[in-house]
Order: structure tokens, then C-alpha cells, then sequence
């Protein structure tokens, strides 16, 4: 339930009716934005409306109908923005995060992270830890994976997301990262997102293989009930009987997803395809069906790589990719004022 309070309500009406909430035993959660609002949580079956109404200062109440409360447009209608390392994603912002799937070396890094800035992109990604199919395929550096990450930021001045795989490794992982990524593996990992939820740094949620929207929204929600709402989703393909790629890019969930919830989403066209040609157009689809930004992998010897290699831009086309979003987005933009233009 969403307890919307009048325009003029003072602090201490807003006082009065998150103590009338708790006395209940519920959850008072006063949400940001221009309408002054606060959620009631931790109800199990409806709770009584009347009693608040009566309340000075109240406008409205209204039922929040939806399983995810937090991540929901009816708790919080303005499309959020989350800064990651003063990046702003989100609303109106087009984010564009690029690097080698995982980290190999210092030098491998650094190459691809100098072709990364010089494109435009705002962003780093490489993984330090890597969720491998197979045991025997390289598993990542770890933590000196890590602080290569931190001095190629250093260097660059580019904020690096990579992955935390497992409640364990997220402290490490919080050390370094700008952005912390939770897999499509993982996203049902309640442990982790519990663990996430108490961070203090943005996550990128990825979408699980097999998830629903609703199912992918409620593993957001334990981030935010956790306390953290920096939350930025991403759509990495799912599993269909298509073999033509390695996954099928959902992109039909971005503007499902747009009108469920007020998070930023991003998509992973690299994952989805799983080969290096379907990565560009998709990426260029993904920005006009509303994406607030790209991740995408890119190697500078994609050939030697020790991971993903067939699915990672070389530089060359990573910097085109770049423009023709660049482009794209600004064509969107003319159209800002029209209806179902995002
Ligand atoms: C990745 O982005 O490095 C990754 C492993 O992606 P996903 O979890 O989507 O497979
Ligand atoms: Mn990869």
C-alpha cells in the first residue's frame, strides 16, 4: 500500500503516519520524487485504509497491487537514475559499457580499456571472476584481476563493473568495483542479493536465462528491501530452441519491463548472440527499443582470447558501434515529445 501525502504536508504529519504504520508491525518506507509518499511493507493480506485516511496531511491511499513493491512504478512513477562512479544511467541517459569478457593480464586490459575511452564509452567491464560452464576453462585471475581493474581506472578514469560470483567473494568485490554485476546464473542467488541489498555500491542485475519479468523484478526487490536501490538491470538473451545464437535477445522485455519499473535497463547483445556479427545490429535495436545502454564485450585479439572470444567486437567495431548509438539516440531524442517514444 502507498500512503501519498498532500503537496503542503509538513514533516511531522509525515512523522505521525510512519508511526501509525510501525504501530501496526508493518514497514514505514518514505520514497523520494516530487510527490511526498510512503510505502507500507511487510503487510501479509490488505491493510485498512481507513485509519490513515484520517490522518492530517493524507491526499490518497492507494492499493499497490503488483508482488514487487519497491521496484514498481506505482510506489515510485519517475524513471530512476543511478551514478556509477559519476556515470549517470538511466532516464534520459544512454550508457555505453564496454571490455573483455574477462580480465587476462595487466597489458590485455589496459589495450582494451585505452579503445573502450577513445570510442566514448563511459564504462569498463572485464571479469576478474569468471562463472565458467566447465571446471577446467579458465576461471579468471581473481583478486589480482581486481587491481588490475582498479589501476586501469586509475589510468583511464573509466569506472569498472565486474562480477561478485558468490556471497563470499562480494566483499573483495565491493573493494574495487564501481558496479557490481550479479550474473544471469546467479540471479536467484538470494544469498547474494541479500548481500547486495546491504552494499553501498550500484548492482547490475542480470536477467536469468529462464526468468520471467516478474521473476527478474522480485530478485531486484531483495536488493532494494536490503536497502540499496541502485539497481540497473540487463537483458542477456534467454534460452529458446533457436540455434543460430547462443541465446535469444529478449528484446521485447524493454518495454515491458520500462512499464513495470522505474530501474534503468541495459542490454548484453554479446551474451545473447554469442557470435561476433549479430552483436552490432542488435546493439543498435537495443537503443531503439529503449535500452538506457549496452554492455558489450570487445578484445583486441579476439582470437587469443581466453574467453568469448568469437562473440568480442575488435576495437574498430566497438568505435563504430559507438557512433551509430550515438546517433541513434540522438534521432530518439527528436522525438522525446511523442507518445510511446522512450
Ligand atoms: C558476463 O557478463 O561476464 C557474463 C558471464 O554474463 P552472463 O551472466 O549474462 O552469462
Ligand atoms: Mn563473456
Amino acid at each position: 500500500m502507498l500512503i501519498v501525502m498532500d503537496q503542503g504536508a509538513t514533516p511531522e504529519q509525515v512523522g505521525r503516519v510512519v508511526a501509525a504504520v510501525e504501530s501496526r508491525g508493518f514497514t514505514a518506507r518514505p520514497i523520494a520524487g516530487h510527490r511526498v509518499a510512503i510505502g507500507v511493507l511487510n503487510n501479509r493480506g490488505a491493510v485498512e485504509p481507513g485509519p490513515f485516511l484520517e490522518l492530517p496531511g493524507v491526499k490518497e491511499v492507494i492499493r499497490v497491487t503488483k508482488p514487487y513493491k519497491q521496484v514498481g512504478r506505482e510506489f515510485h512513477p519517475e524513471d530512476s537514475v543511478v551514478l556509477v562512479g559519476g556515470v549517470p544511467v538511466g532516464n534520459g541517459h544512454f550508457t555505453l559499457i564496454g571490455g573483455p569478457c574477462a580480465v587476462e593480464s595487466e597489458e590485455q586490459a589496459r589495450i582494451i580499456a585505452r579503445h573502450v575511452r577513445a570510442s566514448g564509452a563511459q564504462i569498463f567491464r572485464g571479469g576478474a571472476y569468471k562463472p565458467r560452464t566447465s571446471p577446467y576453462a579458465f576461471q579468471g585471475l581473481g583478486e589480482e584481476g581486481l587491481r588490475i581493474l582498479a589501476r586501469v581506472r586509475e589510468e583511464t578514469g573509466l569506472p569498472v563493473v565486474t562480477e561478485a560470483l558468490d556471497h563470499d567473494l562480494f566483499n573483495v568485490v565491493e573493494e574495487y568495483a564501481d558496479l557490481i554485476q550479479i550474473g544471469a546464473r546467479n540471479m536467484q542467488n538470494f544469498s547474494l542479493l541479500r548481500r547486495a541489498g546491504q552494499s553501498r555500491k550500484p548492482i547490475l542485475l542480470k536477467r536469468g536465462m529462464a526468468a520471467t519479468v516478474e521473476e527478474w523484478l522480485m530478485a531486484a526487490e531483495y536488493i532494494l528491501e536490503g536497502g540499496n536501490d541502485r539497481v540497473i538491470l540487463c537483458e542477456r538473451g534467454v534460452r529458446t530452441f533457436a540455434d543460430h545464437s547462443r541465446n535469444t535477445l529478449d528484446l521485447s522485455v524493454v518495454p515491458a519491463i520500462r512499464q513495470e519499473t522505474h530501474l534503468p535497463v541495459i542490454v548484453d547483445p554479446s551474451h545473447a548472440a554469442g557470435r561476433r556479427h549479430q552483436v552490432v545490429p542488435l546493439a543498435r535495436a537495443a537503443v531503439a527499443v529503449g535500452a538506457h545502454g549496452v554492455m558489450v564485450e570487445v578484445h583486441h585479439e579476439p582470437e587469443q582470447a581466453l574467453s568469448d572470444g568469437v562473440q568480442s567486437l575488435r576495437p574498430f567495431e566497438f568505435e563504430q558501434l559507438c557512433r551509430q548509438a550515438r546517433a541513434l539516440t540522438e534521432t530518439l531524442h527528436s522525438f522525446a515529445g511523442e507518445a510511446l517514444c522512450v
